[in-house]
């Protein structure tokens, strides 16, 4: 299976860099992978024959430093360098220094790049090899009086494109003359900053299309084929959140039509290697060319599940020269496929990313069907570095149906704990009717936010006496530590009564939802097991529970269970072979002091700066009162007193950096209070 290529560098990292070597591996090529200093233990280090390091976490002071890369792939005599997707994969001076240094660059020459590097040269082309294009204009009189004057005759809405754009930036979507000014001004602003460049086109805006887009292959021999579509209609801010494989509902003969088209594309530029073209489809079945990727998209095992190849063994073997491995006519499709990428970031919150540690990363078991593309292991930090992508979770079956419902339960089985994820909005997604009858368009989340964006519905009532039981232990526990039985008359919080069973309302949150259930201790065995009987309004159950390391044994009414708890600043999450459960404690602690557990709460919830130290040292503070100000991810946060009290020591001053989980303070509580 050797390719002329003997030792390939990855410059990348995360889920793509450890794809990439996964491949060169069973092609017998030895790896080399670069890092930042926050990289230093990643997976991918790990995972390759050599790893270097190349400087500090912010991608411009590594993963972009291109003269940096290629000095280390000279040193470490590499034949051939890929480049992955994002930092340098479109990067025509990298690619060219990698070629003026000997070096194989893994991707399309440096004319393709230069040539879809901008979206107006690249719609010129694509227009002069009879590609079809969105209307609009494309062209350099950039006069805002003149792009008004296109627009109007276009007819609004129009949709006006950063040039220089890429991931969803530099767009605005104008729906009348009298938006108009304002809109460029604003689409300028976002690209002159995010690109420094503001050149514009005016395209017609589609109000219903699809995004569907043709993956090709071309080698150096004028080889060139399509390996079908990809469906990438659902998307958030123009950001891609699920992809299949092929396009649901597509005829052989579009799907022909729009494979010939993309090759078309591609040939006009004399491309090799893998491109991706990327098409607005209008429900009439018209299609319109919006741009061309020069490089391996995200999206690319959805098309690997349906054709069965190895899309980066491909790109290997045609960057050192050899013939496509395969003909279009020996190239089929079978089945269907689906991704979800699985992110670190809080939809309820605008989708903004969410970092920290991994504290629990369960994903699904790997299988034929199912494959999960990752970069991270448990105990990672999720860093305000890099793009908060967790992993790709990729599922096969014979057709859409069956795909889709291996999805959803993969889905259900992904555990993560420690940072936000989108997993549950993936999964509303997954099992959104509309979306399993296939009635796709880039509205899709717009148009059904209302029940997208809602927490997994569950029944709680079976949960209830789980959750009852292992509040109740744990609470045991805290009390034995500080040497307090549970049914001491002075520690019992309300409706203690001489002479009867001790019997509780136990309120807690449970999966966002408040509870309540009634607590009786029935009896306590050896090894700490508890007996207890939980009446819900529904419902009596016989519980009896036990507490062992990280796992909660429970068995109710008879009907025994072992599940994995994480704990964090005292929220719970039980993990069961189905789902996991969220739990917090309402009723008060019995007024127990914790003092181990007292700068809970002062931590940094993310890696973020000090803006301002809101009190001065040993001054009295009221409960409630804001302590300290830190800003993360663009938003500020308060730490607030949980008590009244004094803080006797700030670990940071203004603008400091910090990371995430770091103490900020030391506060202490007024001793008179309770
Ligand atoms: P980027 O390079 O920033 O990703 P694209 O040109 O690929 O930008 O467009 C991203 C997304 O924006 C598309 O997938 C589609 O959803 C939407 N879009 C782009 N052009 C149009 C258009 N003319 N009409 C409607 N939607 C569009």
């Amino acid at each position: 299976m050797k390719t002329g290529i003997k030792k390939l560098l990855i410059a990348n990292r995360g889920e793509i860099c450890c794809r990439i070597i996964k491949t060169a591996k069973k092609m017998g090529i030895a790896t080399v992978a670069v890092y930042s200093d926050a990289d230093k233990n990643a997976l991918h280090v790990k995972m390759a024959d050599e790893a270097v390091n190349i400087g500090a976490a912010p991608s411009r002071e590594s993963y972009l430093l291109g003269d940096k890369i290629i000095a280390v792939a000279k040193a470490l005599r590499v034949d051939a360098i890929h480049p992955g997707y994002g930092f340098l994969s479109e990067n025509a001076a990298f690619c060219r220094k990698c070629k003026e240094n000997g070096i194989i660059f893994v991707g399309p020459p440096v004319k393709a790049i230069e040539a879809m590097g901008s979206k107006s040269a690249a719609k010129q082309i694509m227009q002069e090899a009879g590609v079809p294009l969105v209307p609009g204009y494309h062209g350099e009189n950039q006069s805002p009086d003149f792009l008004k004057q296109q627009a109007d005759e276009m007819g609004y809405p129009v949709l006006l494109k950063a040039a220089a754009g890429g991931g969803g930036k530099g767009m605005r979507q104008v729906h009348s003359e009298e938006e108009f000014f304002d809109a460029l001004d604003a689409a300028k602003r976002e690209a002159m900053s995010g690109f420094n460049d503001d050149i514009m086109l005016v395209e017609k805006y589609l109000t219903q299309p699809r995004h569907v887009e043709i993956q090709v292959f071309c080698d150096q021999h004028k080889n060139g084929v399509y390996l079908f579509e990809r469906d990438c209609s659902v998307q958030r801010r123009h950001q891609k959140v699920i992809e299949e494989a092929p396009a649901p509902g597509i005829t052989a003969e579009l799907r022909q039509q729009m494979g010939e088209a993309g090759l078309k594309a591609a040939k006009a530029i004399d491309y090799e290697g893998a491109g991706t073209v990327e098409f607005l489809l209008e429900p009439n079945g018209e299609f319109f060319f919006m741009e061309m990727n020069t490089r391996l998209q995200v999206e690319h095992p959805v098309t690997e599940m349906i054709t069965q190849e190895d899309l980066v063994e491909w790109q290997l073997r045609v960057a050192s020269g050899e013939v496509i491995p395969k003909t279009q006519q020996q190239l089929t499709l079978k089945g269907h496929a689906f991704e979800a990428r699985v992110y670190a970031e809080d939809p309820d919150n605008e989708f903004l990313p969410s970092t920290g540690k991994l504290r629990l990363l369960k994903p699904p078991l790997e299988s034929e069907n199912v494959r999960v593309d990752t970069g991270v292991l448990q105990g990672d930090e999720v860093s305000v570095f890099y793009d908060p992508m967790i992993a790709k979770l990729i599922v096969w079956d014979e057709n859409r149906e069956k795909a889709l419902a291996r999805m959803s339960k993969a889905l259900a089985e992904y555990h993560v704990e420690g940072v936000r994820t989108n997993i549950d909005f993936l999964y509303n997604l997954a099992t959104h009717p509309a979306f399993q009858n296939a009635n796709l368009t880039t509205n899709f989340i717009e148009e059904h936010q209302d029940h997208l964006f809602v927490s997994r519905q569950h029944d709680l009532e079976p949960m209830l006496p789980v959750v009852s039981t292992y509040l109740m232990l744990k609470r045991h526990s805290k009390l034995q530590n500080k040497g307090v039985e549970l049914q001491s008359p002075w520690q019992a919080g309300n409706n203690w009564r001489m002479n009867e069973v001790h019997e509780e309302i136990l309120s807690f949150v449970i999966q966002n939802v408040e509870a309540s259930v009634t607590v009786s201790i029935v009896g306590k065995l050896e090894n700490n097991e508890l007996q207890l009987l939980v009446q819900t309004s529904e419902n009596e159950y016989s519980c009896q529970g036990q507490l062992v390391e990280n796992s909660l044994l429970v068995n109710i009414n008879g009907h025994r269970s072992k599940m994995t708890v994480v704990e964090h600043e005292q929220e719970y999450s039980l993990f069961t072979p189905e789902h996991a459960i969220k739990c917090r404690l309402l009723t008060p602690d019995l007024g127990i002091d914790d003092s181990d557990e007292h700068h809970a709460g002062f931590v940094a919830p993310m890696n973020g700066t000090v803006v301002g130290l809101m009190v001065e040292l040993n001054q009295s503070v009221k409960k409630g009162q804001t302590l300290m100000i830190m800003e993360a991810m663009k938003m500020e946060h308060a730490l607030k007193a949980p008590k009244d009290g004094v803080v006797t020591e700030f670990y940071y001053q203004s603008g400091d950096l910090v990371d995430g989980g770091a103490a900020l303070l030391n506060f202490e509580a007024n001793a008179a209070e309770d």
